[in-house]
């Protein structure tokens, strides 16, 4: 299959691109290239011969038709987006462009070159969202495809826009489109300004593990190979006009998560004293949702799909890569230091 992948170079993006073309897809990739998105992230797979790379912005309609007319794919899986809640407490405009404009721009391009195809049948434009549209749960309950959207912070808002934006293309136009509402998802080539990356690069680099009020909000973790094997399952068995809710039954407090990163590290890579000392509680993040939790039946009757991958052994994983990457880091630095390249 031709998938066009926004975003390809972020950590999803770049996770789903290895895991794709390992199975024989064919990948185009556009992405902008922010702060968050680096071709690093694709590593090898960059040069792979059914790899096409495109820096573009999905705002720009006219460039991202001119890819979509010239590359012809059969499904386009849009995950480009701004994506950290608390840089869109600092300021949205970003989010807004991006996440709603950019995603408006993208399904007229893709209406355009669908309406263009003789074969149809085969079409599909899946968007990528979150959980986050949902709001905030209480003790109990889980998020499904029913719950109304009650978005909270201005990321989550423009994540909630663009999923109606893409639901009318549906029920307006007919173009097939499916969204995807994801938990929090954790893994090797996520931006170090996310939780479990910054909590493990903090602590390799001995600064403060700074965790928002007490720690006693609640995610559901969702190994990222995982949430790939569900989007590759549901571009063949998902129902265009539909939504799927992901999420992996992995629910923590975030200080419970922050004690189990410093326990694994005490044991992979001890220092003199635990990691623990480290932890440091900060002010609250404004409007920080309680609890998030997902239902993911409807995606498992539909495609059989379940979670591979237990939460220590992703969260194991997750640290050895960063733990790895920091080494190498660490090496090249101290390798330019003696040669004098400061
Ligand atoms: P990311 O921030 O790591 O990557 C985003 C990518 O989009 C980057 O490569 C960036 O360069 C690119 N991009 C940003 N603006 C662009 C633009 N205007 N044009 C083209 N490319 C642009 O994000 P991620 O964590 O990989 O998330 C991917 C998608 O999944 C997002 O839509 C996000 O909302 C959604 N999501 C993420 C999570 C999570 O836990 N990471 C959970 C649920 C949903």
């Amino acid at each position: 299959m031709r998938i066009l992948v926004t975003g390809g170079a972020g950590f999803i993006g770049s996770n789903f691109i290895g895991q794709s073309l390992s199975q024989g897809h064919e990948i185009i990739n556009v992405d902008k290239l922010t702060y968050a998105g680096n071709p690093e992230n694709l590593g090898s797979d960059y040069n792979h011969k059914n790899h096409m790379f495109y820096k573009e912005d999905i705002c720009n309609k006219q460039a991202i038709e001119e890819i979509l007319f010239r590359e012809r794919p059969d499904v386009i899986l849009h995950m480009a987006a701004e994506s950290h809640v608390d840089r869109s407490i600092d300021c949205a405009d970003d989010f807004i462009q991006t996440n709603v404009v950019g995603t408006h721009q993208l399904l007229d391009a893709s209406l355009k070159y669908y309406k263009s195809l003789t074969n149809k049948n085969k079409f599909r434009f899946l968007h990528l969202s979150t959980d986050e549209v949902f709001g905030a749960l209480n003790e109990t309950g889980k998020f499904n495809e029913t719950t109304p959207y009650c978005p909270n912070s201005p990321y989550a808002a423009s994540k909630a826009a663009s999923d109606l934006l893409v639901r009318s293309y549906y029920q307006t136009y007919g173009l097939p489109t499916m969204i995807v509402n994801s938990s929090n998802n954790y893994g090797p080539k996520q931006y170090p300004e996310k939780l479990i990356p910054l909590m493990i690069l903090n602590a390799l680099e001995q600064k403060p593990l700074p965790v928002y009020g007490k720690g006693q909000q609640i995610r559901d973790w969702l190994f990222v190979t995982d949430h790939v094997d569900a989007l590759l399952k549901l571009i063949s068995l998902g129902e265009n006009g539909e939504s799927y809710c992901i999420g992996a039954h992995n629910e923590m407090t975030n200080l419970s998560l922050v004690q189990l990163i410093c326990n694994y590290l005490d044991e992979i890579h001890p220092v003199q004293s635990s990691y623990q000392n480290l932890i440091t509680f900060v002010s609250d993040r404004p409007g920080h949702d309680y609890r998030y939790a997902t239902d993911a039946s409807k995606l498992a009757k539909t495609t059989g799909w379940s979670p591979k991958v237990g939460f220590q052994e992703g969260l194991k994983q997750t640290i050895l890569w960063y733990l790895e990457r920091f080494d190498v880091l660490r090496v090249k630095s101290e390798a330019r230091k003696r040669i004098g390249l400061g």
